[in-house]
């Protein structure tokens, strides 16, 4: 397996993305934040008060009239057209639950997501090259729930465990990869593993997911020349996090609280991880902290070497809604120091 050839640190891009309202939350909620710009949002008070407002910049800021196509176009296209040229990327979701993570990624079949719109854009990316090189696309989708880490495409979904070795580097062991030919049937599977998915009632009346969910592709490339055959092999990591909201805010006990602690253990490391990455960018520092959490040790490939990270961090207008937003927004925040 070659190593891409173009020699680049990795970069994250930030987008913030806003979900509309429904028509029963317009009725009874203000709306606290708006878009001022293609990169600027502003947050006003809880209280609405003008002279308090917040304002942050991002890479992309994208309203509630954005579809997902046009999210897919803006921050994951690029990273996608380098993953079937051997590049590595990541891209997640992240935000507190209702917020529109899973739409963002998954999607619906009229709006789907990135997880689909990718799946298909590396379908027709390779179609165009197909007559020249021959091309291996699979996939395998899991989730990590209580820093246990479960096959979402295999029913019976015993505990799979990490492994390392030299050729691989980190891997799922036992995980299931699936090879695909056509997008058409992506949408389904992805379905069907979300059902599998591990939710909970919280206190606070909603289905909460508390787990992150991790799509990813690989596309191999089989190059001919002279000497033979080398293969170009690009992965790209498609993450739908566990809600950001944390365990005490919901008066979570138990179970619930060991999985809140949990979920904080993986969104903290790979906050970590990417703060680190950050001053690696800056100041030349090699240590990233990627062995905290399952999370990030299975993301690693796509966050480091000379890959493209892009964090879609997800936020509800509401004012009920005001002190995640904020968090989110300062997550976001931070994650774009890099
Ligand atoms: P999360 O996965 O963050 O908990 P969801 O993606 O399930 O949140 O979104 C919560 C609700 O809002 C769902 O009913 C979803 O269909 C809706 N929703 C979220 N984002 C959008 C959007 N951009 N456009 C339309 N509806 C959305
Ligand atoms: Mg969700």
């Amino acid at each position: 397996i070659r190593a891409p050839e173009c020699e680049q640190a990795t970069t994250l891009q930030v987008a913030l993305r806003c979900r509309p309202l429904s028509i029963a939350e317009k009725s009874r909620y203000k709306e606290l934040i708006h878009i001022e710009n293609e990169r600027v949002v502003v947050v006003s008070d809880s209280n609405g008060m003008k002279n308090r407002e917040k304002r942050f910049s991002f890479d992309f800021a994208l309203g509630p009239e954005v579809k997902n196509l046009e999210v897919y176009n803006q921050v994951a296209s690029p990273i996608i057209k380098g993953v079937v040229n051997g590049l590595n990327g990541t891209i997640f979701a992240y935000g507190a639950t209702g917020s529109g993570k899973t739409h963002t990624m998954v999607g619906t079949a009229n709006d789907p997501g990135l997880m689909v719109l990718s799946m298909q854009d590396i379908f027709q990316l390779v179609s165009n090259e197909e007559k020249d090189h021959k091309f291996e696309i699979t996939c395998s989708y899991l989730e990590v729930y209580n820093e246990v880490i479960y096959d979402l495409l295999d029913r019976s979904s015993r505990h799979l465990e990490l492994r390392e070795d030299p050729e691989q580097g980190i891997f799922v062991s036992g995980l299931k990869r699936v090879q695909v030919n056509s997008a058409a049937k992506i949408l389904e599977l992805l379905q069907i593993g979300n059902s599998r998915r591990k939710t909970e009632r919280t206190d606070a009346n909603a289905i909460s997911s508390r787990s992150h969910a991790v799509l990813e592709i690989v596309v191999k490339k089989y190059l001919q020349n002279e000497t033979g055959s080398t293969i170009l092999q690009g992965k790209i990591a498609l993450v739908d996090l566990a809600g950001s909201e944390r365990a005490s805010e919901t008066n979570n006990v138990g179970q619930k609280l060991r999985d809140g602690a949990n979920i904080n253990k993986s969104l903290l490391a790979l906050a970590n991880c990417i703060n680190a990455l950050g001053k690696q960018q800056k100041r030349g520092l090699a240590y990233v902290p990627y062995r905290n959490s399952k999370l990030t040790r299975i993301l690693k490939d796509g966050l480091s070497g000379n890959s493209r990270t892009c964090m879609v961090a997800t936020v509800c207008f509401a004012d009920h809604q005001y002190h995640h937003t904020i968090n989110t927004l300062k997550y976001a925040d931070r994650a774009k120091e890099i």
